[in-house]
């Protein structure tokens, strides 16, 4: 039998936060781990990443937090700031690596990667570039995976962990639809001003801003443009329509428009969620982080799923004798608590758009306070 405990060997299909993350820990329970991720190396875009604690917590299990708290920004609270530039309240975060450190660290996004992938690569964790998995064929308990380059490999697990449009997905033949939720996320990366301490979020009359620390010298600044179809931009006109939609918003945004104008990092996205449904795994198959559960960018809690599930992941096939046993005890595990995470920011993205922030500060605190639970 190709039992955990047997060959154990694995393919993971992309290097974000969830693929370093479950490649580290496995390779550190004795797995051999190869990932194929399709882009090149140090490609990840410069925006950034607010970990909340859930994130922090998986972080520190991994010996990484005090790391990330040294190359990021450490911080404890949201400021809400009301379209009429008055304070809305503040919400202090749970505090889930203890009282004397911060509830959450804001990051680059490159940063976060470099430091899971020297450390997966300091585990042995071979990583492939330019490389995808074309193909993916099950024979009892083993994956056989063929790679981009014609080679193939016969391995005991086959991880997806290739975002939200992920490929491996449709191999496995797990189906799902993407959402789209007529919202346009812009980030642009500034400066840090010296009052922003922690995360700073902006109601406007159509529109919400905010500001996120990511270092002691740089921050970005996030806006989620409302009821808006799919649509793209050419790049040059990026900056000055972010500082054109910044323009209506009253206060402190007044300092921060200058700093967009002269950002040359600055990226649009689509507010998307995707969930499965059903499992997540067929056979020794499995998806993890976004190709399993994309939430919306709303509770800032996406990341933070994706390295839980790596954790997860490799803690369920240790104590399980077979890989579909441990697969199957993973998703039981993991489901209902990704499931909620997923609704809860499609709500939050809904009275977003509704304006309707006061209902929405409340249901974002009580969703940070269930996401504290364990894992
Ligand atoms: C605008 C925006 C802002 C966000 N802000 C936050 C935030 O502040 N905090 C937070 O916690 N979360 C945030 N999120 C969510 C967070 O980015 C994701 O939940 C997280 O990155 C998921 O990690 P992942 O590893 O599952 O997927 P990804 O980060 O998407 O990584 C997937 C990897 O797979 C590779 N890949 C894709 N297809 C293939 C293929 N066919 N073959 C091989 N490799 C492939 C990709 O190149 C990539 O490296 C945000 C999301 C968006 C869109």
């Amino acid at each position: 039998m190709n039992s955990c405990r047997g060959a154990r060997t694995a393919v993971i299909v992309g290097a974000g936060v969830a693929g370093l993350t479950a490649a580290l820990v496995l390779a550190r329970k004795g797995w051999r781990v190869e990932i194929a991720e399709a882009g090149p190396e140090q490609a990840t875009s410069g925006w950034g990443l607010c970990l909340t604690g859930p994130a922090l917590r998986a972080l520190d299990e991994l010996g990484l937090a005090d790391r990330c708290l040294a190359e990021g920004y450490g911080m404890t609270a949201i400021t809400h700031v009301d379209r009429n530039g008055e304070s809305a309240g503040h919400v202090q975060l749970p505090r889930l690596i203890g009282a004397e450190r911060p509830a959450m660290v804001g990051m680059a996004r490159p940063v976060l990667h470099r430091i899971l992938r020297e450390t997966a690569e300091r585990s042995g964790v071979v990583v492939h570039y330019g490389m995808t998995v074309t193909g993916v064929d099950q024979e009892e308990e083993l994956v056989r995976a063929r790679l981009s380059d014609g080679t193939v490999r016969q391995v005991a697990l086959l991880v997806g962990a290739d975002g939200i449009r992920s490929s491996v997905r449709g191999l496995l033949g797990l189906e799902t639809s993407l959402d789209y939720h007529g919202q346009m996320v812009w980030r642009a990366l500034v400066p840090r001003p010296l009052w922003a301490t922690g995360v700073h979020q902006f109601a406007g009359e159509v529109n919400t801003a905010g500001l996120v620390p990511l270092s002691g010298s740089q921050a970005y600044v996030f806006l989620t443009e409302n009821g808006v179809g799919r649509s793209g931009l050419p790049d040059t006109e990026l900056a000055p329509r972010l500082r054109e939609f910044l323009e209506v918003f009253p206060g402190r945004v007044e300092e921060i428009r200058p700093l967009v104008s002269a950002s040359e990092s600055v990226v649009r996205r689509p507010v998307q969620t995707a969930l499965l449904a059903g499992a997540w795994n067929r056979g020794n198959g499995v998806v993890i982080g976004d190709a399993a559960h994309a939430p919306a960018p709303q509770m800032a809690s996406g990341a933070a799923l994706a390295i839980e599930d790596g954790l997860v992941l490799a803690h369920e096939l240790e104590c399980h004798e077979s890989v579909g046993a441990g697969l199957r005890s993973f998703v039981g595990r993991r489901a209902q608590r990704c499931r909620r995470l997923v609704q809860t920011s499609v709500e939050i993205a809904g009275l977003e758009q509704a304006q309707r922030h006061h209902e929405a500060y409340p249901l974002v605190d009580a969703c940070h306070r269930q996401m504290a639970e364990p894992a």
